[in-house]
Formats: C-alpha cells, sequence, structure tokens
C-alpha cells in the first residue's frame, strides 16, 4: 500500500551562539549546520525508512532543489513536490551555550502547495492507501474530502497545535496522533472529550513515559504502551519519527499494538541521536537496537 502525505518542507538553520540576541543587538554565530526538517518531511523519511511506500505532497521555493534530493535519497516518492514562487520553508534556531533553542519559522512554500496537485496526487490512490497530514501546510480539508471519496485512511498529526484546523479535520480523521500538550489544548479549545471528537483511534504520546492509546471499539478507554528507556541527547522529532512509524506499520498491515509498539522503539532510538530528518533511524536499527 502506499503513504501519501501532504506535508512541510523545511530547512532547518542552526545557528550556535554564545547567548541569545536582545532586541538590538548583533552577534556573530559560532556556527551554522543545515539540515533537513519540517514535520511533513520528518513524516516521510520516517514512514519510508520503515520500509513503507510514500509519495509526499508539498512544495518548495527555487532554492529548495536540495531537500527534494535528499528527500529522494531517503527513499521518499518525490514527483508530486513542486516548486512555486516562494522561499523554501525554513526554521531558524537559535541556540545558545546552554542549550536553549529560540525558533523563527517562515512557511514560505509550504503555504503555496498548488490546490491541482492534490487531485493529480490521490488520483494514483487506491482503496485503504493512507492520507497523512500534519498542521504545516494548508489544504488538509481539501485533501482529507478526497480521501474519503476514494476510500483512503486518513491519519492526522494535529501539530503544531491549531485550533480552526483541528475543528475543520477531525470529523475527516481515521486516526489522530498527538502529544499529550496537544491533547489538552484541543480538549480546551474544542469543549470537547474523546466520545464527542469521534475519531475512532486516538494516540496521545508522553515523552519518556510512552502514551496511550484510544479506540472506539473500547469507547475511547485509555490502554497504555511504554516506550523503552534510553539516554536521550536530543527530543527533536521524536513525534514525527514516532507519527511516521505508527502509519508505515499500519500501512503494511500490523495490527494496531504492534504498529505502536514499533513506532516507540523508532522514537526510543531517535531521541538517542543529533539531529532531525537526517537521522531518522531505519527499520534495520530499529530492528536491531538492544534497549
Ligand atoms: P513530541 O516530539 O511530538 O512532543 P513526545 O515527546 O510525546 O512527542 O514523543 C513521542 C514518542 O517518542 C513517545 O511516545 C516515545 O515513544 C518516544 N520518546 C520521546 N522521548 C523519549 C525518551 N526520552 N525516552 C524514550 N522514548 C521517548
Amino acid at each position: 500500500m502506499t503513504i501519501f502525505n501532504l506535508g512541510s518542507i523545511n530547512a532547518d538553520l542552526f545557528y550556535a551562539l554564545p547567548h541569545m540576541p536582545s532586541p538590538g543587538e548583533t552577534i556573530a554565530a559560532a556556527s551554522l549546520e543545515r539540515g533537513l526538517g519540517g514535520k511533513g518531511a520528518n513524516m516521510s523519511v520516517a514512514a519510508a525508512r520503515a520500509a513503507s511506500r510514500v509519495v509526499h505532497m508539498g512544495a518548495v521555493g527555487a532554492n529548495g532543489g536540495w531537500a527534494v534530493e535528499r528527500l529522494l535519497e531517503y527513499g521518499v516518492d518525490t514527483r508530486h513536490i513542486v516548486q512555486v514562487e516562494a522561499d523554501t520553508g525554513h526554521a531558524i534556531i537559535l541556540v545558545d551555550q546552554a542549550g536553549e533553542n529560540t525558533i523563527i519559522i517562515h512557511h514560505g512554500a509550504n503555504h503555496a502547495i498548488p490546490e491541482d496537485l492534490l487531485g493529480r496526487a490521490l488520483s494514483e490512490s487506491e482503496t485503504g492507501d493512507t492520507l497523512l497530514f500534519q498542521n504545516e501546510t494548508l489544504l488538509q480539508p481539501e485533501a482529507a474530502a478526497m480521501a474519503r471519496k476514494l476510500g483512503m485512511r486518513v491519519a492526522y498529526a494535529a501539530a503544531p497545535f491549531d485550533a480552526e484546523a483541528a475543528r475543520a479535520l477531525l470529523p475527516l480523521t481515521d486516526l489522530l496522533v498527538l502529544n499529550e500538550i496537544e491533547m489538552e489544548q484541543l480538549k480546551s479549545a474544542s469543549g470537547q472529550d474523546l466520545r464527542e471528537m469521534a475519531v475512532p483511534t486516538v494516540i496521545v504520546t508522553e515523552g519518556a513515559a510512552g502514551g496511550r492509546l484510544h479506540r472506539v471499539e473500547t469507547g475511547w478507554e485509555a490502554e497504555r504502551f511504554s516506550s523503552p528507556e534510553v539516554k536521550a541527547v536530543d527530543t527533536t522529532g521524536a513525534g514525527d519519527t514516532f507519527t511516521g512509524y505508527l502509519v508505515a506499520g499500519l500501512d503494511r498491515g500490523m495490527p494496531l499494538r504492534q504498529a505502536v509498539a514499533l513506532a516507540s522503539q523508532a522514537a526510543a532510538l531517535m531521541v538517542t541521536r543529533h539531529g532531525t530528518a537526517d537521522v531518522i533511524p531505519d527499520l534495520r536499527d530499529v530492528q536491531d537496537a538492544r534497549f
């Protein structure tokens, strides 16, 4: 089967600084590192590394060819990534000596994905394929409506939190994945509990504590899962790795609990590594990991 991911593609620019700049201050960075990032790209890479077929639907600017090349290198189908008249999305990540982050995001091309791309890409889908999206692009409601008509499974990683997007998308969602902070934000913004949200499967991640799943069959009763104990060095991309592996496991026919266990192992291994998309572990590394 295939996963069609409507998602952001970012250049993550990490500037190492002696301290965070104050308003009006100019400081020189000790170093600059550039990596592939964006929740969309991260999830595409994770699902591809988990051995699924992944078609990424997205956009970059004229300066984004390297990001597309890198996705291709990681096994993602990039035929439906287009070049648009905007800057490639990027995140400027200021890191001080204590390791504290301050981040500026520019959506750029991620908010300029042309709508006709969706129909072209999704016309290649088959019943039972998966549509995945997050909150870093536009056009999710249009994509979800198409996917529903085509008999696809709709998976929504509701991050970063966006109350308005969630309101429009939850009724079209089969599988919702979010961390516990986003779950609390969602509950308070919507005033709804899980039963009222009526999404058939909801997975709430809780960092080192693993998380819980809720499904319609059991009246959304919480079922806990754990994550392997590891020495975390960088938790960036943990949730994206988790979701990519989870969706890949389900796409390959795994029962939910087995896919969640695989996703937890992949995400736990991810937090032992520095970086984002470029260091997402592949299936062999996850299977060989001794936790
Ligand atoms: P997000 O990155 O979206 O905030 P979480 O922090 O909840 O998401 O992490 C997602 C998943 O990654 C967790 O459910 C868990 O499986 C794994 N994970 C995250 N942090 C750790 C950690 N310190 N040790 C082990 N597993 C972790």
